[in-house]
């Protein structure tokens, strides 16, 4: 695997991110009008899944008013605690889109297969490892699945207990932009939302058993108020790379490089990552913790895993880290410098000191070897690991896949969604065509669909 194909999926990441929600076309008009939604779900409640249709039709069309009522809610908190409101009805309107969408979309026949390989996929991711006690009985389905998000953004998921709140019904709705839909080699971050934000709000007590752990994980005391406020976007990273390898952790890399790569201010070379840690009102003012920093959390989980896995994919992972912390230069020459210490934004000032970046990325390191082996109650005593691990096993099926798909050969049935994304990945960073990798997989996800457990092939009439 080299650093040249690493930069191809940055590329290949920013071409699909290209058309830059120009007009997203939205189901919901702002402010939300109940009847206008309840029209629009009317024709299309007897579409998805008949066991979605109880467990999810039913309530969100039982209490349209109530759901616009939560909606209109959240947006009136994000706007009085600072959001701006631009953002917040971005939000509000993402979050309407959604959940109709995991409805409307099952009569929308120009992308029927790609939900449902993609229903596919998240079906698979969630029930991996038993963790979510998913297949036994409606209470634990698989989140539903909707390509409502707008063109140019990334995968996002309404976990469980927020449709909950929003709509009463409790089922997450995973979402990626419409453009993505017969894309599935830039599925990578559902990973991230599936294994991760779906699991952690389906096992109750997870992330503050985590968050409590830090001191035990060796997270230094001035370092552990940020980590609690990244802990649910680090463990949903960690559980990406349990759940479907360190593929997951090389493709949010490329996504967050090409998202980054038409930011305004001097982006650098391409793979450069976010660097500079943003505070409000003394704590962190993003959920996530430092692009940079995400990659050397990834190094760490790596680092415990089997030594098959480890060897693979350490050296392409620490490039990554090293390319990605080149600080852009505004002078032509030159061009960029090596990054040695980590700027600090704190309510939009500059303010000192900085962090040392080598004290930073081991603390990140920590984090991510702690939330694999910490054991916590939560899990009645085991770790995230012992439910979930990407092993020896996992690896050489996918790589059996990426060899087979390198041949040219199909690759159906020759693992489970996790084994097929991370092997088409690993043959796209191993060089193969775009075209026909995607090609194979979007064969191998259908036949994937034809033979899930929850959905056996269900289409609507
Ligand atoms: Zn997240």
């Amino acid at each position: 695997m080299h650093m040249q194909n690493f930069l191809r999926l940055c590329r290949t990441f920013r071409t699909v991110m290209a058309p830059r929600n120009p007009d997203w076309q939205t189901l919901a008009s702002w402010p939300l009008k109940a009847e206008a939604i309840e029209r629009r779900l009317e024709p299309a409640r007897d579409a998805p899944p008949p066991a979605y249709r109880t467990a999810f039709v039913t309530p969100l069309r039982h209490d349209v008013r109530g759901m616009v009522r939560a909606i209109d809610r959240t947006y009136d908190q994000d706007v009085a605690d600072g959001r701006a409101k631009g953002t917040a009805r971005f939000h509000g309107r993402l979050r309407t889109e959604t959940l109709m969408g995991a409805v409307v979309d099952w009569t929308e026949p120009k992308r029927l297969q790609g939900l449902t390989r993609f229903a596919a996929v998240v079906s698979d991711i969630y029930r991996a490892g038993g963790l979510t006690g998913a297949g036994d009985g409606e209470g634990a389905l698989p989140p539903m699945v909707t390509f409502a998000s707008p063109p140019g953004s990334g995968a996002s998921t309404m976990n469980r207990q927020l449709v909950q709140e929003t709509c009463g019904a409790a089922i997450g709705v995973v979402s990626l932009p419409p453009n993505l839909h017969d894309r599935p080699l830039t599925w990578g971050a559902l990973a991230h939302e599936v294994a991760g934000h779906d699991v952690i709000h389906t096992v109750e007590g997870l992330l503050p058993d985590l968050q409590a752990a830090l001191p035990a994980m060796g997270v230094p005391a001035d370092w552990r108020p940020v980590w609690h406020d990244w802990l649910e976007e680090a463990a949903a990273d960690v559980l990406a790379v349990l759940n479907v390898g360190p593929t997951s952790a090389v493709s949010l890399a490329a996504y967050l490089a090409a998202a980054r790569s038409d930011d305004p201010v001097p982006p650098g070379p391409l793979g450069t990552l976010g660097f500079i840690l943003y505070s409000r009102l003394g704590r962190p003012a993003d959920e996530h913790p430092i692009d940079l920093l995400r990659v050397h959390l990834a190094i760490g989980v790596v680092e415990t895993l089997d030594a098959a896995v480890r060897d693979a994919w350490l050296p392409l992972l620490r490039q990554i880290a090293e390319r990605a912390a080149r600080k852009p230069s505004f002078a032509a020459d030159p061009p960029h410098h090596e990054l040695r210490d980590i700027p600090v934004v704190s309510n939009g000032a500059r303010s000192r000191p900085n962090i040392p970046l080598q004290e930073a990325t081991e603390v990140a390191r920590k984090v991510g070897a702690g939330l694999v082996r910490t054991k916590v109650a939560a899990l009645d005593g085991a770790s995230l690991a012992d439910k979930i691990c990407w092993d020896a096993d996992d690896e050489a099926c996918a790589r059996r896949i990426r060899d087979a798909a390198l041949r040219g050969d199909p690759i159906r049935g020759m693992g489970d969604c996790g084994h097929l994304l991370a092997g088409a990945t690993m043959a796209l960073l191993e060089g193969g065509d775009e075209g026909r990798l995607t090609q194979a997989l979007n064969e191998a996800l259908s036949a994937a669909y034809a033979a899930d457990p929850v959905y056996e092939g269900y289409m609507p009439a």
